[in-house]
């Protein structure tokens, strides 16, 4: 994608999402899919309180986070008013985090290790609230990459499920930045598949129509809709 779009006013932002909204419906039933199929996840890392505001005000309501902590601030004075809102984490979780994480966060789409289900499960079990997680793969096998390796993932899944009593709702994959994400994103779907899991997080500003082709039921997208992040 393009490096560096700037900034959006906040009727560039309602703008933007019509027209994010536009293309997933058309990539959608390009590929024989029902356009209701693909949630729209509005990754809100960065962004000021004007930009939230604006697209809360275009009717978005379910926002990725990468960080817990930010999170917080972003999101928990603003939760009483919204009753719809879906807040799903996207970033990578530390352990020591896993229960603020469980309190805040309708979905935790980074879950990669055994360590991280058992305090996921242990932080449900103290706050009575049962964990909705999404297993990150880490299909390009990076090293600096979160994520467990494909390989490995039926068994993870399988022991977050069996062991932990987690709810597994699907998996999460991020490409290789500088490669194509098609065969990432049809490695992911066939995991998902041999697993009977029904939601695929995958693509981003740039390849989310790819990814609808390869089966995304939830889509991260951020600078397309706010323009280019802030540095916080
Ligand atoms: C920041 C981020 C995104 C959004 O990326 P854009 O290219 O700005 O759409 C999606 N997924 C994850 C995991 C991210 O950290």
């Amino acid at each position: 994608m393009t490096p560096t779009s700037p900034a959006s006013s906040p009727a560039s932002i309602a703008e933007n999402l019509v027209e994010v909204r536009a293309r997933i419906d058309a990539a959608s039933r390009a590929a024989g899919r029902n356009p209701v199929a693909v949630t729209l996840t509005a990754v809100s890392k960065t962004q000021l309180p004007e930009a939230i505001d604006a697209i809360l005000a275009a009717g978005q309501r379910v926002f990725g986070e990468n960080r817990v902590q930010e999170a917080q601030g972003r999101w928990t004075k603003r939760l009483p008013g919204l009753s719809d809102l879906e807040l799903r984490l996207i970033g990578p979780l530390q352990t020591n985090k896993a229960e603020d994480a469980v309190a805040l966060f309708d979905v935790i789409e980074t879950l990669d290790r055994e360590k991280l289900a058992r305090a996921l499960a242990e932080a449900g079990q103290k706050l009575d609230r049962t964990p909705r997680v999404l297993i990150q793969v880490n299909t390009g096998a990076e090293p600096q990459k979160a994520g467990v390796l494909a390989d490995e993932a039926d068994a993870l899944i399988q022991v977050a499920r069996d062991t932990y009593g987690l709810k597994v709702d699907g998996l999460m994959c991020i490409p290789p930045a500088d490669e194509d994400a098609t065969p990432h994103f049809v490695l992911l779907k066939q995991i998902a598949d041999r697993n009977e899991l029904s939601v695929l997080s995958m693509g981003m500003s740039g390849d989310y129509e790819t990814a609808i082709r390869c089966g995304a039921t939830h889509v991260r997208v951020g600078t397309a809709l706010f323009g280019e992040r802030n540095r916080l």
